[in-house]
């Protein structure tokens, strides 16, 4: 285990301050952001335009070995899911999605091992939350993807084990050294960060000033039915979840995407999309459909591709701007939370 922190959670400014404080100039942050971010470099060795002892220096300070690749899977060119070992040995799950008509590629990112919120159908919290991810770790996904790829990352979401409202600075550090001009530069309205409903967390979001993307899971339209499934609806409610959203939209002008996922028998009722349109009128938003990926964990089902069409074009017909998502990842076992859990589970 190497106990430097990772290279990857420092600012810009915090490498200046790192080459200041040991007789270096300034410039040389900008020399090894370059190295890191535009030549994706994987050792200090590579950062041949800097001085031997500042090498040295950094490798003495900073690690690059913090994620170590245990697994993949799915072919090159579709939805590959990576498992990741930590210095600490814990696990976490990284998916990338590839959109090669658009040309683009979405990393979807861990922020936590584990997750304290314990959604009935996430394979996530089965276990509860171990710790928080660094925003070291966070890049670092992007990064050893951007490697795999061969080529940077344009979209980055937080939608992969633990809820980044629950690791909120280090989110946003994370988010903050992404967008970075000098660094990745992935635009802010190509980050997205997705909330189990943590109000608190979406009231401080709001305040940012960031163009950042906001994702809401919803998954029902009422509270009784939303607290059967997900447990932070009892902490806080639906009605006090949709008055932090309006307020939300209103302060930043950004439009939220609820992600829906659809359960059958569940929460994929007509009268359910009829109420979920209700819901949803006061402010302009999205909706994300997603069909439910089984696991072991849950005895839910997926709704019939009929039952999904007819939800779905009940919110179209209310002017709902709506999307009917593949949940890619199930035949991997690769929905949120799976190849880890799966892991565990061998090793206890
Ligand atoms: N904690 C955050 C982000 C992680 S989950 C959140 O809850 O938003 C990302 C999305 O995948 C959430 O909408 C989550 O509810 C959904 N999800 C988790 N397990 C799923 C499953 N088995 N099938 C379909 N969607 C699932």
């Amino acid at each position: 285990m190497n106990p430097n922190p990772f290279i990857y959670g420092l600012l810009p400014e915090e490498l200046e301050v790192f080459c200041k404080e040991h007789g270096q100039p300034a410039f040389r942050a900008k020399q090894v952001y370059d190295w890191l971010y535009g030549k994706l470099v994987s050792s200090f060795d590579e950062m041949k335009n800097l001085p031997a002892d500042l090498r040295e220096l950094l490798s003495e300070h900073f690690s690059f070995q913090t994620l170590e690749k245990l697994e993949v899977s799915g072919e090159p060119g579709e939805t590959q899911k990576l498992l990741f070992k930590l210095s600490d040995s814990e696990m976490i799950e990284t998916v990338i999605i590839p959109a090669p008509r658009r040309g683009t590629n979405t990393v979807c990112i861990s922020s936590q091992v584990g997750c304290v919120f314990g959604c009935a159908f996430c394979a996530s919290g089965q276990k509860g939350v171990i710790r928080n991810l660094t925003a070291g770790e966070m890049v670092g996904q992007v990064m050893e993807v951007g490697r795999e790829l061969g080529e940077r990352p344009n979209n980055v979401v937080f939608m992969g084990i633990g809820e980044p409202f629950d690791n909120y600075s280090e989110v946003m550090k994370a988010i903050r050294i992404l967008n970075h001009p000098d660094g990745l530069n992935i635009g802010a309205r190509k980050i997205t960060v997705s909330t189990c409903g943590v109000v608190p967390g979406i009231e401080r979001y709001a305040e940012e000033g960031l163009q950042v993307e906001l994702s809401v899971s919803l998954h029902a339209p009422d509270s009784e039915t939303r607290s059967q499934i997900m447990p932070v609806n009892e902490t806080w409610p639906l009605d006090e979840l949709m008055d932090a959203c309006a307020a939300y939209t209103e302060k930043t002008n950004r439009i939220i995407t609820f992600e829906y996922t659809l359960i059958k028998d569940l929460n994929d009722s007509l009268g359910q999309a009829h109420e979920l349109v209700k819901l949803l009128r006061r402010f302009p938003c999205r909706v994300n459909l997603i069909p439910l990926s089984p696991v072991e964990e849950f005895e839910g089902e997926r709704p019939d591709r009929e039952t999904m069409q007819t939800f779905f074009q009940a919110l179209e017909k209310a002017h709902i701007n709506t999307t009917l998502r593949d949940s890619k990842g199930s035949n991997l076992k690769a929905a949120c939370g799976q190849l880890r859990s799966r892991r565990i589970n061998e090793v206890f």
